[in-house]
């Protein structure tokens, strides 16, 4: 039996999360939430504290800012008292800055990234499958279908929050206009390349060390790494990104070289970790498909084809990368999210 909906929205990320959190505000409660993954978040992922997704935003984000406020999520600023490390060449002495106090860097979500979509999650409840990965659709007069590789569904909207880049890998019955298709091909997917490392300690040894933590250089194993302490100073880790260029090593290798590069500035008991993990989007399905692209190299974000409905005004595009502003960020996640809603 075809389950049928009000709206369908695909993707359990900020972006869907805040649509369907947009729509019971107005009184829409006939939501469905369609997620592939067997977890909900998308591209934000908290775990051991460390966010090996999203970890910053910064004052300018004020939608992010304000839906912070409405769920009642807490901030902190981004550790960095204390002497930071720049790179120019790995086999010179470092050059040592340290920055204005008074001026944060970033702030950083209490709890992890991961806690605005718990909460988003609690008020959405049971109306996100997981596990259920979306295939194509299908519209007619009335309604549009929703194929998953098991199960149909149908309603009266959808709205895909995938990347639209991963997007075109959906069927769509009648097809899409060839230059929407086109758009969404080059729409570059924010950070799908990227590698991230979190390493914990008991210590935060480095701040015993008058060190901020911050590493930054473009030619090491790993470009950037900062302290990525918790907001109650109870979990201590590092937590940064990975030179690509270590992508076709052997783990074991690239952490090697990781920890020895560590050392050189930190000291060794940077080998003193309680645990070490690494995280390679452009890995993951669910957010790069099967194509890696650099994403480096100045995306465009918020394409005007974006703005309209298609499939007979029954569906609609959204996420981080079809938002005007802040395309990429979380900012522009939320800005989707409240822009298709009000769409709708
Ligand atoms: C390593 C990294 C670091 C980042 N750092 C920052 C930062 O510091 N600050 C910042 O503001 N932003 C940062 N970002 C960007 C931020 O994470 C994104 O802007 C935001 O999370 C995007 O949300 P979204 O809902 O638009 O997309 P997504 O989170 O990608 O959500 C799309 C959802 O669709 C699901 N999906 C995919 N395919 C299917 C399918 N076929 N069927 C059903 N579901 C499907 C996915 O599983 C996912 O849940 C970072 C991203 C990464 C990866």
């Amino acid at each position: 039996m075809v389950k049928h909906s009000k709206y369908i929205i695909i993707g359990a990320g900020l972006s869907g999360l805040t649509t369907a959190y947009q729509l019971l505000k107005k009184g829409e409660s006939d939501i469905l939430i369609l997620e592939g993954r067997d977890r909900i978040g998308g591209r934000i992922l908290t775990q051991n504290h460390i966010d090996f997704g999203p970890a910053w935003y910064q004052p300018t984000h004020q939608n992010l800012q304000q839906l912070l406020k409405d769920l009642d999520v807490g901030k902190f600023t981004q550790y960095s008292k204390g002497k930071s490390v720049l790179v120019y060449n790995t086999m010179a002495n470092a050059h040592f800055f340290e920055t204005d106090q008074t001026q944060p860097s970033a702030y950083r979500i209490a709890g992890g990234s991961y806690t605005i979509i718990k909460k988003l999650a609690n008020l959405v409840q049971d109306r996100i499958r997981l596990n259920t990965r979306v295939t194509g659709f299908k519209a007619n007069e009335k309604y549009i279908s929703v194929l998953t590789e098991r199960d149909t569904f149908s309603a009266e909207k959808v709205v895909v929050t995938l990347p639209p880049k991963l997007a075109t890998e959906l069927k769509y019955t009648p097809q899409l206009p060839e230059t929407l298709l086109w758009t969404m091909e080059s729409t570059q997917t924010w950070m799908s390349n990227a590698i991230k490392v979190g390493i914990s300690y008991k210590r935060p040894f480095w701040r015993e060390n008058k060190f901020s933590g911050t590493i930054i250089g473009q030619i090491g194993p790993v470009m950037e790494i900062y302290d990525h302490t918790n907001a109650n100073e109870t979990a201590f880790s590092l937590m940064g990104f990975v030179n690509e260029s270590l992508r076709s090593y052997s783990a074991e290798d690239r952490k090697e070289r990781i920890l020895s590069y560590l050392e050189t500035y930190l000291g060794k008991t940077v080998r003193d970790y309680i645990s070490y993990k690494e995280k390679d989007w452009s890995q993951d399905v669910f957010t790069n498909g099967t194509d890696l692209k650099s994403t480096y190299l100045s995306p465009k974000y918020g394409n005007e084809a974006f703005s309209s409905f298609y499939m007979g005004d029954k569906l609609l595009f959204s996420g981080t990368e079809t938002s005007p502003q802040f395309g990429g960020y979380l900012e522009g996640a939320v800005i989707s999210g409240i822009i298709a809603a009000n769409k709708l």
